[in-house]
């Protein structure tokens, strides 16, 4: 027995996707499409999409939230495992990179359960709460602008429902948590934000070392 999490070398991880990865065909040229992209890495891993995908089947999940969409590699996870009627509000600024999101969500057939909200999550998240969306959601998916990480927390777990999941993408942050001397202000916030959850006695929590880190907090 080993106190440590395997070291999943490019081999093994190879391994791990041939064996388990199940993609549908648009998400696949959706990554290939972005592979070569110079923030290729602010896109989700393909073993982290299908993780979300099976979080949302297992909560049964209608309504989503995804903070920071990029180019809708995992909006498109996430819409194709709610139901027909199911939502995903997907908030993102940036037009240029979720126009092309949404060309690929309409080859998917799936652009109907995605509501593209391009405002600061912020603003989004706020106007869902004076809305009365409180306490109505099943999920969501944090991976935006990590000085914001805590505010969208807050607000996420006012949406929420009871048993509801919040996912956060980022929180090891390549190992940067660790290194005191880091003081970038995105790796204190995410230094902030994980204390803070460590203490959070509202949600049931987990982080696991998936990707470059998740952490899901479920909500009592
Ligand atoms: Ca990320």
């Amino acid at each position: 027995m080993t106190r440590e999490t395997i070291h999943v070398t490019g081999e093994l991880y190879s391994y791990l996707l041939r064996v388990s990865l199940r993609e549908h065909e648009v998400l696949r040229r959706l990554r290939d499409a972005n592979a070569g992209h110079p923030l290729a890495t602010l896109q989700i891993s393909p073993e982290q999409g299908q993780f979300l995908a099976f979080l949302l089947r297992m909560l049964d999940a209608r309504k989503v939230i995804e903070v920071g969409v990029f180019m809708g590699y995992g909006t498109l996870w996430m819409a194709l495992n709610v139901p027909e009627d199911g939502k995903v509000i997907a908030c993102d600024i940036n037009e240029e990179w979720t126009g092309i999101a949404r060309r690929y969500w309409k080859e998917a057939g799936v652009e109907e359960r995605i509501d593209l909200r391009l405002a600061p999550a912020r603003q989004t998240l706020d106007a869902l709460v004076a809305g009365g969306e409180s306490g109505s959601f099943d999920l969501v998916f944090i991976d935006a602008d990590k000085t914001a990480y805590l505010y969208y927390y807050e607000r996420s777990l006012e949406l929420l429902r009871p048993g509801g999941v919040i996912a956060v993408d980022n929180v090891l942050w390549s190992g940067r948590v660790l290194d005191v001397k880091d003081t970038d202000p995105d790796t204190i916030a995410i230094r902030q934000f994980n204390e803070r959850l460590s203490n959070d006695e509202r949600v049931d929590l987990i982080m696991l070392p998936i990707a470059d880190g998740v952490t899901l907090a479920r909500k009592r």
